[in-house]
């Protein structure tokens, strides 16, 4: 039977920031009433441009910031207020996999003491124990054994970014948050780091929360995906939902830049008018509305609530599904 490993509900993140030469202060709602389930075992994408606030909702989930409103549930056990004391446990159930492959890993240590570091923080086994564990893991991630004694630096990206999955992998988390995992490698090595991490899904039974701004990228690691526009999730399902029968304006324009590998095949490309607006001072009424084509007089004053779709768990914020 499936049961939900992650629930977040109604998570919200501000930041006070100040601006101007008197320093006025000033709100920022990176995230703002998000909601969300992962079964265990599958894969929910978070798709938008950079700034939608995505990577702060991983964050949040991760507890590497602390969340200003709502609730995150980890295999059962609500984690959104716990102090730092309190989630030892949990940071050995949820693990990160960022962007950059090459900031996150330190260049000053061997790669066998990087991928070894969470079992320093979190178990007691012995110096040999630790090595042995992670001679497997750089085994299972495609490296070699040998490869634990050279330094980050001495590795192509996709290698690095292997490192990293590694690491991520090593204290058997059941929950992996991916951030922009392959954004900064070559598109050749994308698909071996994709499909190493459906590989590695399947063997250790991974549930992923999977972090894009690129829907192609997410098309063949998704089971659902959530499509974010400035702090909320504008449109969530099953992908085959989303890229099949999209509902949702902002999801439109997102997939026709996605290219279809038949050439006989076109998609009309909805080009976007603007950049994304600021969320420290967001549209009032549908936050999309000063750049939807197809907007209406009621989405300048009145947000849309979130709606069912057309298929199961299909869940739409847009006036036209109202109608
Ligand atoms: Fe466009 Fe209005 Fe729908 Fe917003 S609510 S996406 S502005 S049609």
């Amino acid at each position: 039977m499936s049961s939900t490993l992650l629930k977040v509900n109604g998570l919200k993140k501000s930041f006070d920031i100040s601006s101007g030469v008197f320093g006025k202060k000033k709100t920022l709602k990176a995230v703002n009433d998000v909601n969300f389930e992962i079964i265990e075992g599958k894969t929910f994408s978070l798709v938008g441009e950079s700034g939608c606030g995505k990577s702060t909702t991983g964050r949040l989930i991760s507890r590497l910031l602390t969340p200003s409103h709502g609730e995150i549930w980890i295999d059962g056990e609500e984690i959104s207020n716990k102090k730092e004391s309190q989630l030892k446990k949990i940071r050995q159930k949820v693990q990160m996999i960022f962007q950059d492959p090459y900031a996150s890993l330190n260049p000053r240590m061997k790669v066998k003491d990087i991928v070894a570091e969470p079992l320093v923080i979190h178990t007691k086994l012995t110096k040999s124990e630790q090595q042995k564990l992670v001679s497997k893991m750089l085994e299972v991630v495609g490296l070699n054994e040998y490869h634990g004694d050279r330094f980050a630096h001495e590795f192509s990206g996709g290698q690095r970014q292997r490192i990293g999955i590694a690491r991520a992998l090593i204290l058997k988390p059941k929950l992996i948050i991916a951030d922009e995992p392959v954004s900064a490698l070559d598109v050749s090595i994308q698909s071996q780091i994709l499909n190493l991490l459906k590989e590695l899904q399947d063997e250790f039974h991974l549930t992923y929360l999977f972090i894009s701004h690129d829907l192609s990228v997410v098309e063949h690691i998704s089971d659902y995906i959530g499509v974010m526009y400035l702090g909320t999730i504008v449109e969530s399902g099953p992908k085959d939902t989303i890229f099949s029968q999209p509902q949702h304006p902002y999801t439109k324009a997102l997939l026709s830049s996605v290219p279809i590998p038949d050439p006989r095949q076109r998609r009309e490309r909805i080009i976007l008018k603007g950049d994304l607006p600021s969320p420290v001072n967001p549209p009032k009424g549908c936050r999309f509305h000063t750049r939807c084509p197809v907007s209406m007089e009621i989405c300048k004053s009145v947000e849309p609530v979130s709606k069912k779709g057309v298929s199961k768990d299909h869940f739409v914020a847009c006036h036209l599904i109202e109608k």
